[in-house]
C-alpha cells in the first residue's frame, strides 16, 4: 500500500489543492465508494450523524479545535480503510482530497458547526478519546445495531423465525511484556510474566456471513493488587446484564463455547428469556454426557439424515436431560465429507425434534464459529488492528476498540449489502482490495456535494442475500 505524501495537509491550502485532483461526478453514473458509504449509512442508520453530535465532549469549549463529530468520524473511517495505527491518520488520510471530503460531509450534516480545513494528528484523537466516556462510544454502537433491528433487515436470519443468533466469546486483544497499567491481567509461565487485556464480545452471527458486534465487555482487574483476577466467565455476567439493558425486548439466542456450559450461565439465559445453544463436550460435563449417550442408544428413532452435494449430515437429539437440577436438551450433527467425519454436539433450551434439528444446527450452533472467523480473525489479521495498542491509555483504548467495531459493521453492511455486493465480487475479488479501493477513493477524489444530495434523495432498498 503506498503512503500519502500529503501528510501535513496545510490549513487553508487543502481545499484549493484538492480541487486540482477532484474527479467531479463519476461519468458512468456509478456510485463512487465514498458515496456508497454515505448512502449505506443513511439507509441503515440514518440517526448516525445526529448521534455523533450528541456524544458528550469533555473538553473545554474554548479549547476545541476539531469538533468531536469530525474526530469520531475519522476514527471510524481509519478502521474502515485500515490505516493500522493512529499515527497513520496523518500519513494515510492527510490528503487534500480527504480533508475536502470530510469538510463536505461535516457541512452537510452539521451546517451550524465550523470545521477547520485541516486534518488533526493522531495524538489529537488520542487526547480526546482519553476523555470521552466509553459509554458514549458503546452507545453509538448500540444505536447502529438498534437501527438495523428496527429496519427488520436481518429478520430472515433469525432462528425459529424469532431469535437473533448472538455468539459470545472471549479473545486476547492486547498483550505486553511489561506492566502496562493497573488493570492488566497477568499470566506467568517459565518465569516470564505477560500482561494482557482480553475482551468478551457478543456478535450477531448470521448465516449470510455477517458478524456484527452488539456487546463488549473488557476483561480487566479493578486494581493491581486483586487476589482473584477478572476472567471471561465473570465478564460474561456483566456483558449479559448490559446486553439485556440495551436490547430488552429483542429475542436472542446465545451461541456459546463449552467454557460457558454451566448452570449459572444457563440460568442467566433463562432469566433473560434468551435461547441458548452451547457446545457440549464430554470433558466439560462428563455426567451429562454419559446420560446423553445412554439415552441416545435407547431412542434410535430420534434421527434425521440430510444428504447434500458432497456432504451427509446425521442429526440425533435427546430432550429432557437432567443438568444439575435443570432440564436441558441435547442434539448433534455428524458431518461426513470426503475430508472426513466431524461431530458437533450442543446443549440447548429449545425442544428438539425432526422438524427443527437441522435449523438449530445450521442457523444456530454452526454459526458460533463466525465470531472467531468473521469476527476476531478478521479484526486481528484483516487490517483492523485488534491486537494493536492504538493508545497506551486504558480509556482511549476502549474507545478505539468500540469505534473499530462500528467501522467493521459499516464495512460488512457494504460488503454484504446489495448496493455493492456484486461490484465487490466482480471487480475487487477480496475484501482487502475493497478496503484499499475505498482508501484510494477517499484520499484521491473529493465527494461532490450536489451529486451526493441527489444520491441521498433517491430511494433505494439495500438487501442482504439470504443464507
Ligand atoms: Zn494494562
Amino acid at each position: 500500500m503506498r503512503s500519502w505524501k500529503y501528510g501535513a495537509a496545510k490549513r487553508g491550502c487543502a481545499l484549493a489543492a484538492a480541487k486540482t485532483i477532484c474527479s467531479g461526478a463519476n461519468p458512468s453514473g456509478e456510485l463512487t465508494l465514498p458515496e456508497a458509504l454515505v448512502k449505506t449509512i443513511e439507509h441503515f442508520v440514518p440517526e448516525f450523524w445526529a448521534a455523533l453530535s450528541r456524544v458528550k465532549d469533555p473538553r473545554h469549549p474554548l479549547l476545541i479545535e476539531y469538533p468531536l463529530q469530525q474526530e469520531l468520524l475519522v476514527a471510524v473511517l481509519m478502521f474502515m480503510v485500515k490505516v493500522g495505527s493512529r499515527r497513520n491518520i496523518k500519513y494515510k488520510l492527510g490528503s487534500p482530497a480527504f480533508v475536502a471530503t470530510l469538510k463536505c460531509l461535516m457541512e452537510r450534516y452539521y451546517p451550524d458547526v465550523a470545521f477547520p480545513d485541516a486534518l488533526f494528528h493522531g495524538d489529537t484523537l488520542n487526547y480526546v478519546l482519553k476523555r470521552v466516556s466509553p459509554l458514549e462510544t458503546h452507545g453509538l454502537r448500540t444505536l447502529v445495531i438498534r437501527s438495523l433491528l428496527r429496519k427488520r433487515c436481518l429478520e430472515a436470519f433469525r432462528l425459529k423465525g424469532l431469535y437473533y443468533p448472538v455468539a459470545v466469546d472471549g479473545t486476547g486483544a492486547l498483550v505486553f511484556r511489561s506492566k502496562h497499567c493497573d488493570h492488566c491481567l497477568t499470566k506467568t509461565s517459565n518465569e516470564q510474566t505477560l500482561y494482557y487485556h482480553p475482551v468478551v464480545e457478543a456478535k450477531l452471527a448470521l448465516e449470510n456471513g455477517l458478524a456484527l458486534s452488539v456487546g463488549t465487555e473488557f476483561v480487566q482487574n479493578e486494581r493491581a493488587d486483586v487476589k482473584k483476577q477478572d476472567c471471561e466467565l465473570k465478564a460474561f455476567y456483566r456483558l449479559a446484564k448490559v446486553l439485556k439493558q440495551d436490547f430488552p425486548i429483542v429475542k436472542v439466542c446465545l451461541l456459546l463455547d463449552a467454557l460457558f456450559a454451566c448452570k449459572p450461565v444457563l440460568t442467566v439465559c433463562r432469566r433473560n428469556r434468551w435461547g441458548y445453544i452451547v457446545t457440549f463436550k464430554e470433558g466439560s460435563l462428563p455426567e451429562v454426557w454419559r446420560e446423553y449417550q445412554a439415552l441416545k442408544g435407547l431412542t434410535p428413532e430420534n434421527v434425521l439424515i440430510v444428504n447434500r452435494e458432497g456432504c451427509r449430515q446425521t442429526f440425533r437429539w435427546i430432550n429432557d436431560i437432567d443438568f444439575d437440577g435443570m432440564t436441558v436438551n441435547a442434539f448433534e450433527c455428524l458431518e461426513e465429507t470426503a475430508a472426513g467425519t466431524t461431530p458437533f454436539v450442543w446443549l440447548t433450551g429449545f425442544r428438539v425434534d425432526a422438524g427443527n434439528v437441522e435449523e438449530l444446527s445450521r442457523r444456530g450452533g454452526r454459526q458460533r464459529w463466525k465470531i472467531e472467523n468473521e469476527g476476531f480473525n478478521t479484526q486481528k489479521n484483516g487490517g483492523y488492528g485488534l491486537e494493536h495498542a492504538f493508545s497506551e491509555n486504558n480509556v482511549a483504548q476502549k474507545n478505539f476498540y468500540l469505534l473499530m467495531q462500528i467501522g467493521h459493521i459499516f464495512n460488512q453492511l457494504m460488503e454484504k449489502g446489495s448496493l455493492l455486493r456484486e461490484r465487490i465480487r466482480a471487480t475487487m475479488g477480496s475484501l482487502a482490495v475493497f478496503s484499499q479501493k475505498m482508501w484510494a477513493a477517499l484520499t484521491e477524489t473529493v465527494i461532490d456535494a450536489a451529486r451526493l444530495r441527489w444520491i441521498l434523495g433517491t430511494r433505494i432498498q439495500i438487501r442482504f442475500e439470504s443464507g
